[in-house]
């Protein structure tokens, strides 16, 4: 991207480019995708039109692109017919490109998706019996290094915009054929647990958000933020909060700001209990420690019982798997008084990769210890295992695969 400004970003590297909100196409035309309204209405007037109008009009364009999903200015049928072709010659609704598709057994799928200046980037969709999730991305690679984390291996290239974060949602949206025809009421209903949902999925409709693509979403706070406002803004997307998730691997002095400014649920990338452990898996722990990070979860803004920070803990043979570590997690939780919740994931190996995955009675084991001590411990299953689209996975298998390989693979015409 040509038009791009220099940002320092919080971590472990230099300044990398990052595009800016906005971003003329090389035709002049303006994406609207990842704007606010009152943004698009400053654009409005900055082509012409007067204060009020441009405020109404801009109403009535965010209406169609987040909530109704179009991608032409032609449907948007309570805007003047001649006006129309203006809005087209002006600005555009775009979506990030789709590279790759792909589809599990298991009804998985997964997206390789790539910004409009060249960087690929994933998405996955996880659909059971009770909701549909989509695992987001916030940055193409990331800074920090987890030492399990096949993301943490890649150099990162840039925070993606809010336009690329809404959009993937928008894209889903768009794949799985799911925008509204009418009134969204009732789906962004804030009230209940996420678990007794009003609104309830057929096992394929997309319900749930997680920031759990790659990167660290507390390291691009302010486009995950926008991004998300647009996600659970009623005439927007309309999802409720509740049903957004947000992973950190433990970016303690946003997490604050992340209750306040986003108030969506909290994961915490724990994986270790003794600072010797994290220090060496999870390394933003030599900056922020467990306690300090505990101390930060347990002021989270609207963490209760009823919405609980989960603890996500991946299993990894020798290290971090042992009886003493799941009792020494059960009294960490216990001494900070946490609405805790843990979600044990089984080491998902790239290749290289310097670990392997806790046996099968190693993991139930661990669970039981800390599910005896009533605090609820699932083990995620593994999803589409035969495409690699396990969050924290993201990219793997398109890094492996070169794309001189991949084209060759293609048949022909797709
Ligand atoms: N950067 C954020 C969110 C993205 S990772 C974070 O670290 O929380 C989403 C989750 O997948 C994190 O808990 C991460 O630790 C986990 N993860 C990463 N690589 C994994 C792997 N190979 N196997 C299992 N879980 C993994
Ligand atoms: Fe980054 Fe999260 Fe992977 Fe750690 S686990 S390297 S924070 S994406």
């Amino acid at each position: 991207m040509a038009d791009t400004a220099l940002m320092p970003i919080a971590g472990l590297v230099d300044p990398v480019p990052v595009a800016r909100d906005v971003t003329a196409r090389a035709d002049g035309r303006i994406d609207l995708i990842g704007l606010a309204r009152p943004r698009i209405a400053e654009l409005l007037a900055a082509t012409g039109l007067d204060a009020k109008q441009a405020r109404l009009r801009a109403r009535q364009v965010f209406h169609w692109l987040y909530h109704r999903g179009v991608t032409d200015f032609a449907a948007m049928t309570d805007i003047a017919k001649t006006m129309r072709p203006w809005l087209t010659e002006r600005f555009v609704i775009g979506r990030p490109e789709v590279v790759e598709a792909q589809h599990s057994t298991d009804g998985t799928r997964k997206w390789l998706l790539r910004t409009d200046d060249g960087h690929d980037f994933e998405m996955v969709f996880i659909p059971d019996e009770t909701r549909g999730t989509l695992c987001v991305s916030s940055q193409v690679g990331c800074t920090l290094n987890c030492t399990f984390c096949h993301t943490g291996t890649m150099r990162l290239v840039r925070n993606l915009t809010p336009g690329e974060i809404v959009g993937q949602v928008m894209l889903a949206r768009d794949e799985l054929g799911e925008w509204p025809k009418g009134s969204m009421a009732g789906f962004a209903a804030d009230e209940g647990d996420e678990d007794e949902p009003g609104y309830t999925s057929d096992g394929r409709l997309l319900t749930n958000i997680v920031m759990m693509g790659m990167g660290e979403p507390l390291y691009n706070f302010d486009h995950v933020r926008d991004a998300l406002k647009l996600v659970m803004d009623g005439d927007g997307l309309g999802l409720s909060k509740r049903r957004i998730t947000l992973s950190t691997s433990g970016v303690v002095p946003m997490m604050a700001r992340c209750g306040e400014e986003i108030g969506v649920n909290l994961a915490v990338s724990l994986h270790a209990v003794s600072k010797e452990v994290r220090d060496e898996i999870v390394p933003i722990n030599r900056k922020y420690g467990i306690e300090q990070l505990l101390d930060a979860c347990a002021a989270y803004p609207g963490a209760s019982n009823a919405r609980r920070i989960t603890f996500e803990y991946v299993m990894l043979d020798g290290i971090n798997d042992r009886d003493e570590d799941a009792r020494e997690l059960v009294r960490l939780i216990r001494a900070y008084d946490l609405p805790a919740k843990v979600n044990l994931i089984p080491f998902n190996p790239w290749p290289g990769a310097p670990y392997r995955c806790s046996s099968p009675a190693r993991i139930r084991r661990f669970s039981e210890i800390v599910f005896e001590a009533g605090i609820s411990a699932p083990v995620r299953s593994p999803r589409g295992r035969d495409i690699e689209a396990a969050c924290g996975q993201l990219k793997t298998a398109a890094e492996k695969q070169s794309r001189a390989e991949r084209d060759r693979a293609m048949p022909a015409g797709a």
